[in-house]
């Protein structure tokens, strides 16, 4: 019987290590505090920025809420980024994506201080992953590490694939790996032989935007399989990447979609807000 890793039990002991972090912080007079910017009211966005505050305030992390209209400018946009980054209370800023089509997503993104970029987007910090410094690192690979680790997973010396090499999970989730001492191979559109590829994994992670692509014929018996996707299908239903009725029986640990990955990346962008108070050396 493969283990179900269970994300909703593992990012809520997550949230609770981290309000006593939060509880600590401020007997010393640190109010940790989250700015969150949104621009225009994409609905599927509101939910997001909804659930990070909730996130917030159930943590104790006091968050500052930006809802700017859908035609604020780019220049209005960097200007309150300028603003928080100056400002010794904010200790990290989020700017929800997608940015409507005329602002520049990466101005945006580069424009965040990198000690206060607690998505772990900026060059800055993606480079300080590549080259094994410390530094933010984005929410989803990091939470996807912490689920290995607090499942007893081992990643020293496994084989790992990601099939995907997004800027947000698969190139950072293989840096991860790759740090975790893991020999890692990165698969994407152009891959051939994909399934041979992925059927040498011991840890398989599906981070491939398609609906129950990864089946049992691209998965090795006993491998961990962790899947990123989130489809909402027919029926307000929820998928994965990974068809995992199908792959279930021949794996040894799954993550379920939802209950998986999902509930990981909210606990890790907390975490990083309580992490960017030492990085303001406060
Ligand atoms: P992207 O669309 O940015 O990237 C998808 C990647 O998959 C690309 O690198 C692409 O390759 C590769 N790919 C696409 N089709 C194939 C194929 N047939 N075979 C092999 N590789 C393929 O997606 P994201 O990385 O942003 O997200 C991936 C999934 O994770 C999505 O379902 C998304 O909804 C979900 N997600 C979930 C989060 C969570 O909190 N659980 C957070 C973020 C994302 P190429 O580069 O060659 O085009």
């Amino acid at each position: 019987m493969a283990q179900v890793i269970d994300g909703k039990a593992v990012s809520a002991q997550i949230k609770e290590e981290l309000k006593g972090k939060v509880a600590a912080l401020r007997t010393e007079g640190v109010e940790v505090t989250l700015a969150v910017i949104q621009v225009g009211d994409d609905p599927a966005s509101s939910v997001y920025v909804g659930n990070k505050k909730k996130a917030c305030a159930y943590i104790g992390i006091r968050s500052l809420s930006y809802e700017l209209p859908e035609k604020t400018s780019q220049e209005e946009l960097l200007a309150l980024i300028h603003e928080l980054n100056g400002r010794e209370d904010v200790n990290g800023i989020l700017v929800q994506l997608p940015l409507p089509a005329h602002i520049a997503e990466e101005e945006v993104i580069g424009a965040i201080a990198p000690q206060k970029d607690v998505d772990g987007f900026h060059p800055q910090s993606v480079g300080k992953l590549c080259i094994g410094q410390p530094g933010f690192v984005s929410c989803t690979p990091a939470g996807i590490i912490q689920l290995l680790k607090r499942s007893g997973i081992e990643i020293a010396g496994k084989e790992c694939v990601v099939i995907g090499r997004s800027n947000i999970v698969g190139k950072p989730m293989a840096l991860l790996l790759l740090r975790e001492n893991g020999t890692v191979t990165v698969a994407h559109s152009k891959t051939e032989n994909l399934k041979e590829v992925t059927k040498r994994a011991d840890i398989l992670v599906a981070a491939v935007g398609k609906p129950r692509m990864v089946t049992r014929d691209y998965v090795k018996e006993g491998a961990v399989v962790i899947d990123v996707g989130i489809h909402r299908m027919e029926g307000n239903k929820l998928c994965g990447d990974v068809d995992y009725e199908n792959v279930v029986p021949v794996c040894s640990a799954i993550t379920p979609v939802p209950g998986g990955v999902g509930p990981m990346t909210i606990a890790m962008l907390m975490n990083n807000c309580v992490e960017s108070v030492g990085l303001q050396g406060k």
